[in-house]
């Protein structure tokens, strides 16, 4: 099913990468910028995320010995030194996921790498190292942001959706491992709801969106795949998901042969294969469009009706 699966170290069947995206109350500002502030319910709902959950979560992890990566927007980290400062003293990695969760595919390219830096200042200056990985906030890669990645010298993207196993982009100058997800795997579609930010979806149960999960490792395990969760502790940190989630990391370890890692440990081992000639990946040459495709013309807009 996978025609060119990924050597994993030890013999694994698979990697597997419980990612947490500490977005907080970040998502609210730029939605509300003018009424953020008199939001306090929906403030309340996002800051479980980084007082709460981030601790818990954190628990969590020691309990089953894994390191993991987290994702926080660098104004994140600003207003939370208490939950950055778990996050490190466990050893997990904490990754670019923009300055104020800024949409990069919404902004001009030189706005995309003023809100790069400046987030990424702060994550060095917070951890005492630059990031090794970056997601898009809610997945909003840019035409240019692969440019962006090269010149700052990342090690991995995970933003991108293009394959059941890492692969690579190139833009010409250089490349970058892609670690790749699904919305699947997001969290958002099963547990968010919010009249604050417009998502009045009936929230799944624990055990509906585990099972979603799991037969995605399922197939994973099978087929020598990468797992990787896009999960936000205020949504999959709040209690009964997070019983159900240490259920499914007992369930992982009962199968055996996985590979739990920090995405900067996988995208190192895939970088480490390819040097060393072992494995070959597939290259996305990026972007895959220089602007809209001009066989439409005019006409788009009457086709899309
Ligand atoms: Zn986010």
């Amino acid at each position: 099913m996978i025609k060119n699966p990924v050597p994993w170290p030890n013999g694994a069947r698979c990697a597997v990468a419980f990612t947490f995206d500490m977005d907080a109350d970040s998502i609210l500002h730029p939605a509300h910028h003018s009424s953020a502030d008199t939001r306090v319910a929906a403030l309340s709902m996002l800051r479980y995320g980084p007082e709460v959950a981030v601790p818990r979560l954190v628990d969590l992890y020691a309990h089953f010995c894994m390191r993991q990566t987290f994702f926080l927007p660098a104004w994140c980290m600003e207003r939370y030194p208490a939950a950055v400062e778990t996050i490190l003293q466990s050893g997990h990695e904490i990754a670019h996921h923009g300055y104020l969760h800024e949409h990069p595919n919404a902004c001009e390219p030189e706005q995309e790498a003023y809100w790069f830096r400046r987030a990424s200042e702060v994550i060095e200056r917070m951890t005492g190292q630059p990031p090794r990985g970056f997601r898009a906030p809610s997945y909003r890669f840019s035409r240019v942001s692969l440019d962006i990645l090269v010149r700052e010298g990342l090690l991995y993207d995970a933003s991108l959706m293009g394959d059941d196993i890492p692969y690579v982009l190139d833009n010409g100058q250089g490349q970058v491992i892609e670690l790749p997800t699904h919305y699947a795997m997001d969290d958002w579609p099963h547990f968010m709801a919010s009249r604050d930010l417009a998502y009045l979806m009936p929230p799944r149960s624990p055990q509906q969106a585990m099972e979603v999960y799991q037969a995605e490792f399922d197939a994973m395990w099978e087929y020598g795949g990468l797992w990787i969760a896009v999960w936000h502790p205020f949504l999959s940190g709040r209690l009964a998901r997070c019983v159900a989630i240490a259920r499914l990391i007992e369930y992982m370890h009962s199968k055996g042969r996985v590979w739990f890692a920090t995405l900067e440990d996988i995208a190192t081992h895939v970088r480490w294969v390819i040097a060393d000639g072992i494995w070959t990946p597939r290259i996305d040459q990026l972007p895959y469009y220089d602007g809209p495709i001009p066989e439409l013309g005019q006409t788009a807009p009457t086709l899309a009706r």
